[in-house]
């Protein structure tokens, strides 16, 4: 009762509806900025163990006129509930295809992979899937440079359409990973039954691997259950070589994180051979 009496209170609070007409601020900020080509991609390295690069996270930035650049964090959310997350989504996933052809021509980029983050609602999209056999047929970008990530929640949601869709685009070379990995519920099973290429290990894991004995028992934990599933796993937010030699020596071979780049528009990422 006295939770209930606090929201209540909150209700009617004046700062939530000033967060009201910010939030509706940013709604039509947002739209224009699909309009008017705010939105940048960054790209941040996925690496070996020595730095190589095997590629790249696409991560949306959004320049805006006044505030600068806005993390997606702010305006994801904001666009999923708007429902502009379907043209932001379609225009991250053009973006990067045309990357992809981009790199195709140079014999030093063209094996380089871009990973495209979906969301809840783009995902469950009825067209989604035709939706990036058109883009790829359109553009020529090779689907097996295509990665895209998904997470836990969105599918559980309707387990069985999203086994279809995954199906249907791996069926052409388009790989999957799941995000966020270890935060979510997915049950062993589901797990199992998911046409998966790759987990993601969540950076909530990473940051105190070294410190932390849950953490570190879960970072394994994740890596032994990956290897038994034959599965490609990458840890996210890898900031020492402390917590990367933990995880190579558990058994990691992908790291993404500042230690090893942070995410740069295109122009600045260092290409470091293989
Ligand atoms: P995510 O997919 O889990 O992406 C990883 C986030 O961790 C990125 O934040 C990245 O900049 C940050 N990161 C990378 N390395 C490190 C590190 O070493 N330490 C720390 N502390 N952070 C690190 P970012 O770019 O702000 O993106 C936040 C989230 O927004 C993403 O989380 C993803 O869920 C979403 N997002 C980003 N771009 C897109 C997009 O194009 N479409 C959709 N649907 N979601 C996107
Ligand atoms: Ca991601
Ligand atoms: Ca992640
Ligand atoms: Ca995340």
């Amino acid at each position: 009762a006295k939770n209930a009496g606090r929201n209540t209170v909150r209700f009617f609070d004046p700062a939530m509806q000033l967060a009201a007409s910010a939030r509706a601020e940013m709604e039509v900020d947002l739209r224009k900025a699909l309009q008017e080509e705010q939105l940048v991609l960054y790209y941040q390295p996925v690496v070996t163990a020595n730095g190589a690069i095997t590629g790249v996270e696409a991560l949306v930035r959004w320049m805006h006129p006044v505030k600068g650049m806005v993390s997606p964090g702010e305006f994801i959310p904001l666009a999923e509930q708007t429902g502009l997350i379907l043209p932001l989504g379609q225009w991250v996933l053009e973006a990067a295809c045309a990357q992809l052809v981009a790199w195709s021509a140079d014999p030093h980029t063209q094996r380089l992979s871009v990973a495209v983050n979906v969301s809840a609602r783009q995902f469950r999209h009825p067209d989604f899937s035709t939706h990036i056999l058109d883009l790829l047929r359109t553009t020529g970008a090779n689907p097996y440079r295509l990665k895209l990530e998904l997470t836990e929640s969105l599918l559980l949601t309707d387990f069985e359409e999203a086994v279809l869709k995954m199906s249907e685009l791996r069926s052409i070379g388009v790989s999957f990973s799941l995000d966020d990995f270890g935060t979510g519920y997915s049950s062993l099973a589901y797990l199992k039954r998911l046409p998966l290429d790759q987990l993601k290990i969540d950076q909530s894991f990473v940051r105190d691997v070294l410190t932390d004995p849950n953490d570190a028992a879960i970072a394994r934990t994740i890596l032994s259950l990956a290897k038994s599933m034959d599965l490609g796993v990458v840890a996210e937010g890898v900031e020492t070589a402390g917590q990367r030699d933990f995880l190579l020596a558990a058994g990691c071979h992908a790291f993404q994180g500042y230690f090893f780049g942070r995410p740069v528009p295109v122009e600045q990422l260092q290409l470091r051979p293989l």
